[in-house]
């Protein structure tokens, strides 16, 4: 699975491996450091996760979108 990213500060984003998550990353576009979250963390994640077929976004504060 991927996580798409997105960052708090100017809304890039951009894909992740799902490795990357309960990591600190930095975005590509500011170079603000923000963590992703771990999925199992968000509670919406789940829903999402099932319908996504191989992707998932998220932001720094765990929402999950898409
Ligand atoms: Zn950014």
């Amino acid at each position: 699975m991927q996580i798409i990213a997105k960052c708090p500060i100017c809304k890039s984003s951009w894909i992740l491996d799902e490795k990357n998550q309960d990591r600190r990353v930095k975005c590509i576009n500011c170079r603000h450091i923000f963590r992703i979250p771990k999925l199992e963390e968000i509670p919406k994640a789940a829903d999402v996760i099932k319908r996504a077929k191989s992707s998932v976004y998220v932001d720094e504060s765990g929402k999950t979108f898409g």
